[in-house]
């Protein structure tokens, strides 16, 4: 073991020993007085002035690593510079450079931790939030803030209760602080457009810094986590509202599906029971009710045909042929179809289109039978006398194409929502001419499909005019 600190400090008491001997040894020479006491005071000054030439030397260089110590407590780690001199102070000096090189080390791996967490937490579409044992907010990121319409900066350190104003959110945090376990639960915020949220809310041991030093492996004497270190909890919302609609469009749906069934399977089981008991040898009705009874079969038929398509098309397994398509072949193949119709209920069609129309890239089949749909509801929806035109215009780069009729019309409010599916304006009107409530949603789904849009101007008693537009081919 080096131990030069010793020998400076030996050799020092060393000199001071000798200076002493040699005044004893002048005095025992027994020389003239004077020259005796001058001798004796130059020996102890000289040892004297080393001596303190050594423990100044000493006293400045713990001065500096005392410096250090400080500059290093107080965040600063640079290093310190050292002497040339090799021994343990010099060896301390080392040490305690490697030390401070080693927490400088440490600080900017937490550091850069801490940012990395925090930005993630930033850009977290999740509200977290993170309470103490008292319940009082020790963080919450920006979408917190934002879902409760809080001021994230302002209330921190302040209870939960006083800065959501939200008792259910409260009461599941208390539940998770008090159980120490996961607790789950749904929120409904606003009352106008309201939203819902999914919220966790999970205990996390040792919040505060002072116990999270003790408690890493400190345990009680029983064995479980001491009970002095505090917890806290961190809460989490998820936006569900997405999720809850689309349950409710589902129910929605279900319910929708089943009244579209009940109505024909009821008809075709009351003419069938009627029939068999005595009204088939009745020669005057048996033919109605059968015809009554296919009547609500085909439109059983529709239904499940319009049904299987909507569930394809959403399913996404819709399989579209997309190829050069002259839409003026389209125009013309359902004009040809409509007209018997129109004519059928004195509606007179007008087709009405410029000679070169380019063509379009899509689906023929599909195409036709969007327009034919179109063509279907304006000659329903249109009283006896009136007049539909089927018109086709390019702008820019795609083919508008255009169903007016001079019919009932379309309320302002509903222009929208007759393309949902099962959504009619008059579902009584709707089902006494066939119609299931679905074209309009097919017929969207398939002009979208196409990277189009369908769109409708009306008024009601003034007729409508349907439109969608399919982009030309390049
Ligand atoms: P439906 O089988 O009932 O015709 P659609 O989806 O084709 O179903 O249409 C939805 C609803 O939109 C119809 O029930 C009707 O109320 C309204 N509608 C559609 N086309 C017209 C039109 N040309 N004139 C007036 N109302 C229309």
């Amino acid at each position: 073991m080096r131990a030069k600190l010793f020998w400076k400090l030996s050799f020092t008491y060393l000199l001071l020993l000798l200076c002493i001997l040699a005044a004893m040894d002048l005095y025992a020479a027994r020389a003239p007085r004077g020259h005796l006491v001058i001798a004796a005071l130059v020996i102890i000054l000289l040892g004297g002035v080393m001596t303190l030439l050594i423990s100044r030397s000493f006293s400045a260089r713990v001065e500096r690593l005392k410096n250090f110590a400080g500059r290093v407590a107080a965040g600063d780690f640079h290093p310190l510079e050292l002497e040339d001199t090799d021994d343990e102070l010099t060896d301390l000096g080392r040490a305690m450079n490697e030390t401070a090189a080693r927490l400088a080390g440490t600080i900017r791996t937490l550091t850069d931790e801490r940012n990395r967490s925090s930005a993630i937490l930033r850009s977290m579409v999740e509200g977290v939030a993170v309470i103490d044992a008292k319940e009082r907010v020790v963080f919450c990121n920006q979408a917190f803030a934002e879902i409760l319409s809080v001021d994230a900066a302002g209330s921190e350190d302040r209870p939960l209760l006083e800065v959501v104003r939200q008792a259910d959110l409260v009461a599941l945090a208390r539940r998770a602080l008090q159980s120490g376990e996961h607790v789950q639960g749904d929120l409904v915020l606003g009352t106008v457009s309201p939203q819902n949220f999914g919220v966790t809310a999970a205990p996390i041991p040792a919040l505060d810094a002072e116990a999270s030093l003790r408690a890493p492996g400190i345990e009680s004497a029983s064995g479980g986590p001491r009970e002095d270190v505090k917890q806290g909890a961190v809460i989490v919302l998820h936006d569900i509202s997405e999720l809850r609609r689309l349950e409710r469009v589902r129910q929605d749906f279900v319910a929708n599906v089943s009244h579209e069934f009940k109505t024909p399977l009821t008809a075709i089981q009351g003419f069938a029971e009627t029939l068999l008991s005595g009204a088939l040898e009745d020669e005057k009705n048996n033919r109605r009710f059968l015809e009554i009874i296919r009547d609500h079969a085909v439109r059983l038929g529709r239904l499940t045909d319009d049904l299987l398509k909507l569930a394809r098309i959403e399913a996404g397994k819709l399989e579209l042929e997309f190829q050069r398509v002259v839409i003026a072949d389209i125009i013309e193949s359902c004009a040809t179809t409509t007209l018997l119709r129109a004519s059928r209920r004195e509606l007179s069609l007008d087709v009405n289109f410029p000679p070169a129309l380019p063509p379009v890239r899509g689906d023929a089949s599909l195409l036709r039978e969007v327009l034919q749909n179109l063509l279907d509801n304006a000659v329903q929806y249109t009283q006896p006398g009136g007049k539909i035109t089927l018109s086709a215009v390019t702008r820019e780069s795609e083919a508008i194409v255009t169903v007016a009729d001079t019919g009932i019309g379309i309320p302002l409010a509903e222009k929208e929502r007759i393309f949902e599916r099962f959504y009619r304006v008059d579902a009584a009107r709707s089902r006494e001419v066939g119609g299931t409530g679905l074209g309009l949603s097919i017929a969207k789904h398939i002009v979208e499909a196409h990277g189009g849009r369908i769109w409708v101007d009306s008024a009601v008693g003034q007729g409508s005019q349907f439109h969608f537009s399919i982009p030309l081919a390049t």
